[in-house]
């Protein structure tokens, strides 16, 4: 990884091999980063994505692998436990241009990922909703 930072933003270059979600927490973690927004696109390798069940409450997901490129993959950053905590979703599309997307939990980079990492002064905590099964923003 190699970055560059411009007033609240960072231009972040990920490499083959790094996995997005672990690499993009531990730099948010460094930088002091607990609230912000992250934008991104690239190619990887292989990928889990996710879909939350509303009514059973549960996350379902699917690994994939192959060449997809990371047509759009946005999401927050907030903390959870005093923790860094990352709310990602994607797009992939593969080698027939074909689309899937969800909740975006793993990408192994293929050849390399461009972000924008947004920080916003302040902090956003998250708690667990019963009610939802989902971990929520904190807002009052
Ligand atoms: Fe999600």
């Amino acid at each position: 990884m190699e970055f560059v930072k411009f007033g609240n933003k960072y231009i972040v270059r990920l490499d083959k091999g790094e996995e997005i979600v672990e690499t993009l927490k531990e730099f948010c973690s460094h930088q002091d980063i607990k609230l912000g927004w992250i934008k991104g696109i690239g190619a990887v390798g292989e990928a889990t994505i996710g879909l939350f069940e509303t009514r059973e409450k549960v996350y379902h997901s699917v690994d994939l692998k192959g060449d997809y490129e990371i047509t759009s993959l946005l999401g927050n950053i907030s903390t959870m436990d005093g923790e860094t905590y990352l709310h990602l979703h994607a797009t992939l599309g593969d080698s027939e241009y074909r689309v899937q997307g969800g909740h975006f939990s793993r990408g192994i980079i293929s050849a390399t990922g461009e972000f924008v990492i947004e920080s916003i002064e302040g902090e956003v905590d998250r708690e667990f909703n019963d009610e939802i099964g989902l971990n929520l923003y904190k807002l009052k």
